[in-house]
């Protein structure tokens, strides 16, 4: 069925009985606005992100279900990274005429699955029809107790820095994806459908544990330097310690030039944070607890020193902070990144 036969409000209509109602929700879809509360003690976080096929993604490399999994998983992502809990989504869609209603079911499918996993409801939202490609932006909301929320300026000198998971295989699989090369399954998953780390987030919040954290979604560098640069500090890094999946290590043994990758690589989707050594303990067991590996890749430096890395040699070299940049020249694969 073509969209333009179950109509703008039809296709709400279908949202509306599917999209489940949540804590807080006192009106959701269907009025002018939602009607929305938060619990007594609790700051509101908002957050928004565009997706724009050719951009972003590309429809022949992904499916419709998972495409509308990630949508919601990398809005949430910055809820987790101030140490908050998603409550609130809201969806725009411009959607190409070719665009079957089968597809933007399957879309739908894959997002309201994934809101309600991350423990979040539906609550409002837009469409029309795209002349061009398929648009997709997503406003979360989320809660965080009022004082805990984790910013990007509170790294010391001295703290350890640290990150959840894996790092740089999003970027691999999208590398394969571009040069046509089979990818392992495992590495298509954390592109296609990455895992927003709210638990995790929460806990370091709610625990004090982090004095200052960001999700990784322009890669290390470039995401650590924000870090840096909102707490005027500079930070060693230790290429032995970066934390790489089996699959991607297998991909380095016969390409070191891939090390790039971890580094600059981005859409990981894991939480980057600085903590003082003395909550290492208090790591070990969150990590347990979430199994969910936590690694320390480096400490806080003086600010003079800048972003640098050791290599397992010994030598120490500079890194340049700036990650991917959407207005600078497109070329290549950073095209789809
Ligand atoms: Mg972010």
């Amino acid at each position: 069925m073509k969209l333009a036969e179950l109509g703008e409000f039809g296709f709400i209509e279908t949202i509306r009985a599917a999209a489940a109602s949540g804590e807080g929700v006192c009106h959701g879809i269907g009025d002018d606005c939602a009607v929305l509360e938060l619990p007594v003690g609790q700051r509101l976080l908002t957050t928004k992100d565009l997706l724009i096929e050719g951009v972003h993604f590309q429809r022949g490399w992904t499916d419709s279900r998972r495409l509308g999994r990630k949508s919601v998983s990398v809005n949430v992502s910055d809820i987790a990274a101030m140490g908050g809990r998603p409550r609130h989504l809201y969806l725009g869609l411009g959607v190409p005429v070719d665009f079957s209603v089968e597809e933007l079911q399957l879309f739908m499918d894959g997002f309201l699955e994934a809101v309600t996993e991350y423990g979040a409801c539906l609550v409002g939202g837009d469409t029309c029809r795209s002349p061009g490609p398929l648009l997709i932006s997503v406003t979360a909301e989320g809660a965080v107790p009022a004082g805990r929320e984790l910013l990007r300026g509170g790294a010391e000198v001295g703290q350890g820095i640290y990150v959840s998971g894996t790092l740089g295989d999003s970027a691999l699989a999208l590398q394969l994806f571009t040069s046509g090369l089979a990818v392992d399954p495992y590495l298509e998953d954390r592109h296609h459908d990455p895992t927003a780390r709210v638990a995790l987030g929460c806990a370091l919040a709610k625990d004090g544990l982090a004095t200052a954290m960001i999700d990784i979604s322009d890669g290390v560098t470039a995401d650590l330097g924000h870090i840096l640069k909102a707490s005027g500090v500079g930070a060693l890094l230790e290429e032995t310690l970066l934390p790489l999946s089996e699959a991607f290590q297998m991909a380095l043994h016969n390409d070191p030039q891939l090390m790039q990758l971890v580094l600059s690589g981005g859409e990981d989707y894991e939480l980057l944070f600085t903590a003082p050594l003395g909550n290492e303990s208090a790591l070990r067991a969150l990590s347990d607890r979430l199994n969910l590996p936590l690694t320390r890749i480096g400490m806080v430096t003086p600010s003079d020193e800048g972003l640098r890395l050791r290599n397992a040699a010994g030598e120490v070299r500079n890194l340049d902070c700036r990650g991917f940049n959407h207005f600078s020249a497109v070329s290549g694969a950073e095209m789809v990144k």
